[in-house]
């Protein structure tokens, strides 16, 4: 009996009834309320190429126009803020695997809203490199992906990118150390080049920060045989 306090403290700890906001912690339906919705993720005019939020609709950004990134769109459902960064934390580091499902569906609507997908989109995650996938016990951008490519009807594939390269965490460094990191950080698994071939790829990942990632990932799917790629987020954080 001497380990069951403890045991009943850590699950009244990690029990919260199912039908609250993880927001506001209010009773509703799904895992945030329509109200967090409307305050905290509301339709804002993007870059429809890089997804960073911009004054005036724009198919390019100045930045975008002055250097275009390998990927031919992005999408981005919300900005990296409160409180998008706590449950992209939680699904991450906290294990919770069952908020890849609403952040999912904001970024399946983000997509409708967007235009929606071409015919034929493969819905590929960024990967993870294999110890840190070991140390996680999942890819939270594939359980974001494989959601989203099923809400739309889509094809989802996490066999088709690898992670060669397990570059360094990537927060705090700044741009030119994280392209450093990032070279040759991906390549198409050889058996998936006939999957890939002349396919358009969505590639998702929870957290767009600086593209670096993304577009190294897009690169590596090009050099593959990729017809085109193009970038899903569900958070992209927005320039300082
Ligand atoms: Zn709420
Ligand atoms: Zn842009």
């Amino acid at each position: 009996m001497t380990g069951a306090p403890k045991v009943l403290a850590e699950t009244a700890a990690r029990w919260r009834p199912a039908g609250q906001c993880e927001v506001c912690r209010g009773w509703q339906q799904g895992a945030v309320c329509a109200a967090c919705t409307a305050r905290f993720a509301p339709p804002r005019l993007r870059c429809q190429r890089c997804a960073l939020p911009t004054a005036h609709a724009v198919a390019r950004c100045g930045a975008c126009l002055h250097e275009p990134p390998p990927f031919e769109r992005a999408v981005a459902a919300v900005d990296y803020a409160f409180p998008w960064d706590a449950l992209v934390g939680a699904l991450k580091f906290a294990g919770r695997v069952d908020l890849a499902a609403p952040l999912a569906q904001m970024l399946a609507g983000a997509v409708r809203r967007a235009g929606g997908a071409h015919a034929g989109t493969l819905v590929v995650p960024v990967p993870l490199a294999a110890a840190r996938l070991g140390g996680r016990g999942f890819n939270q951008a594939w359980e974001i992906a494989r959601r989203v490519a099923t809400d739309l009807g889509l094809d989802a594939s996490a066999a088709v990118l690898e992670r060669v390269i397990d570059s360094a965490p990537q927060a705090g460094l700044h741009r030119q150390q994280r392209l450093r990191n990032l070279h040759a950080a991906f390549a198409v698994a050889a058996a998936s080049r006939p999957t890939l071939t002349g396919r358009r790829i969505a590639l998702v990942d929870d957290v767009v920060t600086t593209g670096a990632t993304a577009s190294e990932a897009a690169r590596a799917l090009l050099r593959g045989g990729a017809a085109a790629v193009e970038v899903w987020a569900v958070a992209r954080t927005p320039e300082p």
